[in-house]
């Protein structure tokens, strides 16, 4: 199924998105929900991030053609980063360039959402773990990066990750296709199946590390093709499978 979060008349909703319809949902929706009668127009609502994390756990180098692309060596276990949670916005919300910044790029990332509070467990028992997947851009301010020479100043504007435009359950994280388009122009194109780790080693990994919380994203690397945006720029990413998340940029 197609989970959205949603406004309508100042109310905040979880819904089921099916086609160009909403169904609200009540209860939560990683426990015990229920799917109501009650039914919009997806044109009649204001999208909002499908969750709320308590934290976005990032992984840097998860595909082979964005290694040799950054000329970095091939690790050998996960690079893990932090996001903080007020990066999050949804689909439609702006990416707020910041004037601390002179090189800001898009990063088109397969998330995945955890279900239930995860510690400890095996790659084979994680796709227990995993409520559904979404669309995220883990927005980098690129020369800060460099900068910095680590990632927490880079990674973590306000705005610098939006997630949508809903949470697919049913989707194969083995395979899906993944493109980042700017302005309508294709400048990342690859499938998950070149991830360097898959989903379920990620989540194991992670959760040696740190508890996972329901809501919690991960956010899976980027494949080659990134590059910068400016303001007035439209990024979309799109994955095949769960839809398409499109943001613009506007200057701070
Ligand atoms: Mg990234």
């Amino acid at each position: 199924m197609k989970c959205i979060r949603f406004e309508k008349n100042g109310q905040l909703f979880h819904g089921l998105l099916t086609g160009t319809e909403v169904q609200k949902i009540t209860g939560d929706i990683f426990t015990d929900y229920t799917i109501g009668k009650e039914c919009f127009l997806l044109e009649q609502v204001n999208l909002l991030p499908p969750c709320m994390p308590t934290k976005i756990v990032a992984v840097g180098l998860n595909y082979l053609g964005h290694a040799h692309e950054m000329q970095m060596a091939i690790p050998d276990e996960p690079l893990l980063f932090l996001k903080p949670s007020t990066a999050v916005i949804g689909p439609g919300a702006a990416i707020i360039y910041p004037k601390m910044s002179q090189r800001v790029d898009y990063e088109g990332e397969l998330g995945v959402v955890i279900g239930r509070r995860c510690k400890n467990v095996s790659e084979q028992n994680a796709p227990d773990y995993v409520f559904g997947y979404t669309c995220l851009n883990d927005v980098t301010a690129r020369d800060l990066q460099k900068k910095d020479g680590q990632f927490t100043r880079s990674k973590s504007f306000d705005t610098f990750c939006p997630i949508g435009p809903c949470i697919e359950t049913e989707l194969d994280p083995a395979d899906a296709r993944i493109e980042t388009r700017l302005n309508g122009q294709l400048r990342q194109e690859t499938s998950t199946a070149d991830f360097i780790f898959p989903v379920y080693r990620l989540v194991s990994f992670i959760s040696q590390v740190m508890t996972l919380l329901p809501g919690d994203v991960i956010a899976t690397g980027t494949p080659s093709g990134i590059g910068p945006m400016q303001p007035g720029d439209e990024v979309e990413v799109c994955i095949g499978g769960i839809g398409s998340l499109r943001n613009q940029v506007a200057a701070g």
